[in-house]
Parts: structure tokens; sequence; C-alpha cells
């Protein structure tokens, strides 16, 4: 593809979240929509409340639907396939979206609910073929609606992303699990922080892409997204027909010192373009001067252990479910967590296909069912996909009791 302007990106703050999405979405140049069918795809991937920044806040969904729903006569769908485990309509409704989901003219779709379909990606570099929401076949243009959140596996989350919740129910997983280590090799000579899950979202892109992107930076995250993070009040979004650019605004606004290596997914997919874009010098932005709207957020920590100093978890190539379910577990056992562990005796952990055994001391807890061929070192399997709280919780506490009775 041969880029013959620069892409157009337009970014709007406002307190009042409406006027911020209907200022950008008046910079933007939407092709006649009359007689179509608009997937609204927010990012609703887990059950969480309202304004957290863990989902698409509804309010910004609902300014785009009546935006489009007074300017052409089309068929509007809403929909996601959250993370596994995840109720899609109980998402929707905890994350504040009940109402909008009763307006007249949009429909709810659960994106899991028709069969798949199967679509080959013989240029994929890991991925070379995806199964798919059954909708696709019905859309004939796609907006995706990410929430801006910083990302503990690909640096952030933002419009390209956001498309994971298009791949059909399990098959999601399947994207933490692909290998080819010649290619990721050679790629790794280029950007150290490449990972396959980057790679799969790159070739992911190379079948699918949103026709408009509109990024909620109203309530962002910060730090440990994509769930266990800290909500930041922003009131900005940023919009653009032209995703990677969406996305590569996105995040030097909220990151002004990073490159596009931080976010190796969208270095792939933007380096090529033909000419490719670099950085946000490659874009023109609307309005052009965008310095008033930068606001530094925390970046994700690249390991948990800063934080929490009586735990060591080893994270090898785990997805973002798991890993929640790690942070949701320490978060909300702290106390318990510091009550039996200390800084020389921690509590340790392991979840993810890629941990060696040679990761492992007999006192580590190996979480999920990605650790189950390591089942006899460590001192506990806990098996699930995602493996549950509680039971790793209960796992955790019979284990201290018995090597005290034993003690
Ligand atoms: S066990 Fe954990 S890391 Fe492995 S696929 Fe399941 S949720 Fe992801």
């Amino acid at each position: 593809m041969v880029l013959m302007e620069k892409p157009i990106v337009s970014v709007a703050h406002d307190e009042n979240i409406k006027n911020a999405v209907i200022k950008c979405l008046d910079s933007i140049n939407l092709p006649d929509l009359n007689d179509k069918t608009i997937l609204l795809k927010p990012n609703v991937g887990r059950e969480a409340g309202s304004l957290l920044g863990i989902n698409t806040n509804s309010e910004v969904v609902k300014v785009v639907f009546n935006y489009l729903k007074e300017r052409f006569k089309a068929r509007f769908l809403i929909g996601d396939s959250p993370i596994i485990n995840t109720d899609t309509k109980k998402a929707f409704e905890q994350s504040g979206y009940s109402l909008l989901l009763k307006e007249e003219g949009l429909e709810f779709i659960d994106l899991d609910e028709p069969n798949p379909i199967e679509i080959d990606i013989p240029q994929g570099t890991v991925l070379k073929n995806i199964k798919l929401t059954g909708y696709l076949n019905e859309i004939d243009y796609l907006i995706s609606i990410p929430v801006l959140k910083m990302h503990m596996h690909c640096g952030a989350s933002l419009g390209f992303k956001n498309l994971k919740g298009l791949i059909y129910k399990r098959e999601k997983t399947r994207l933490h699990h692909l290998q080819n280590p010649e290619a990721i090799e050679e790629l790794k000579k280029k950007n150290k922080k490449i990972k396959e899950l980057d790679v799969a979202i790159a070739d992911l892109a190379r079948v699918i892409k949103p026709d408009l992107v509109v990024i909620d930076g109203s309530y962002a995250m910060e730090g440990m997204g994509p769930s266990s993070g800290d909500q930041v009040r922003l009131d900005t979004i940023i919009a653009s027909t032209h995703p990677i650019a969406a996305d590569i605004v996105a995040l030097a606004l909220v990151q002004p010192d990073w490159n596009l290596s931080d976010v190796p997914h969208v270095e792939i997919i933007s380096s090529r373009l033909n000419p490719s874009i670099t950085s946000v010098k490659d874009i023109m932005t609307i309005p052009s001067d965008i310095q008033n709207f930068i606001h530094p957020i925390e970046p994700p920590p690249t390991t948990i252990t800063i934080k929490y100093k009586n735990v060591h978890l080893v994270d090898v190539d785990s997805c973002s479910a798991c890993l929640s379910t790690i942070f949701n577990l320490l978060k909300n056992n702290k106390d318990l967590i510091d009550t039996l562990f200390t800084t020389k005796s921690p509590l340790r952990l392991a979840i993810g296909k890629g941990i060696k055994d040679s990761d492992l001391y007999e006192d580590t807890y190996l979480i999920g069912n990605c650790t189950a061929m390591h089942k006899g070192k460590g001192c506990c399997f806990i098996k699930g996909c995602t493996p549950v709280e509680s039971s790793i919780v209960k796992a955790i506490y019979d284990n201290v009791k018995l090597r005290k009775k034993k003690d």
C-alpha cells in the first residue's frame, strides 16, 4: 500500500466526553454508511465495573452510535467476545452497558454465538490461520472502540489489540502458544522485546483491520494493565480511519518517551506501510499541535516483584487471563500473603507455557494448565484455564498449613 498523504488523526479533550467524541468525529471524513451493517466493537473483555479503565466507557460507545445513527440509515451491531470463562452479556451489563443495549436500533450480539469462520493467513509469520466470529461475513464497517490501556505483555492495548475480541472463543489463547523460533530470533535482532504474541497480533492485522478507530481515553488504565492497573482520567478521545495512526498518536500522548519498539505489534504493522509510519511526525493531527493533550501515565511494570517484594512470579509466555488471575489474587489476598510470606521466604508462583524446570523451586506453585508438564517440580499444581483464584488461595493455605505441621 502506498500512502500519498499523511494519515489524519483527530484528538479532542473535554471534561464532557460526549463533546470530545463529537469533536473528533466531526473532523473525520466518513464514507456513506447508508444500508451498511456496522459493528461497534468496544473492548468489553472482562466482567468488571464501569469507568475503571478495564473496559470501554459505555458513554463513548453511545455517542459514537448516536452520531452515526443521526447521519446514516444503517444496521448497528454491538458486541465482543471476552476472555475465556467470561459471559459476554454479563460483562456488558456489569461495565455499564445495560441502558445502551436497550437503545432502539442497536442489536447486541455475542460474537461467540454463531459458528466461526476460518481464515487462512498465508503470509503470517506465526499465525497461519485463524477462527474468527461467524458474524464477520455480515459486517460492512468495523469500528474498533478500545479503552486506552497499558498492557504487561504487549506494551499497550489500543485499536488493533482490541481486534483480539473478534477471535472465536478459546482460539484466543492459541495466540499465546504459537511458535516459530527462527523467525522470532530474526525479529529479536531488531527489537529484543518482540514475542510470539506481538507477531500473532500483527499477523491477524493482515486479514482484518478496523475501518474506524475511536480510542477511549476518558478513563484509561496505567501500570499493570490489562486489568490490574490503576484508572486514570484523561478526558481524551483519539479517532481516525487510519487505525495504526490512531494507535501511534495515542501512544505519543501517554508515553511520550517511548518509540514504537515499546509496542512491538504496532511497530510491525506500521513497518509494513509504504512509506511506513515511524512516529507522530508522519501523521497529520487535528489539531496540528497536540502538546496540550500529552498526559504521561505509568508504563506497565516489567516485573511484579518490584511491587510485591514477598512474591516471586515466573511468567513466561502466559496470557493475560492467567496474569489477571494472579494480579487479582495478590490484590485481594495481600494481608494473607503478607502473613504467610516474607522477602526471604517469598510466595513463588509460575505461569505460562514457556517456563522451564530450571525456573522452579521446590516451593513454587504451578498455576494453570500450561504448567502441567512440570507437575513433578514445585510444591503444587493448580489446574484450570483460566485457573480459579479461590482454588489458588486454598492450595496456598493448605500447603503452608501442611508445611507448618511437618516443621
Ligand atoms: S493456563 Fe493460563 S496461560 Fe495457559 S492458556 Fe490457560 S489462561 Fe492462558
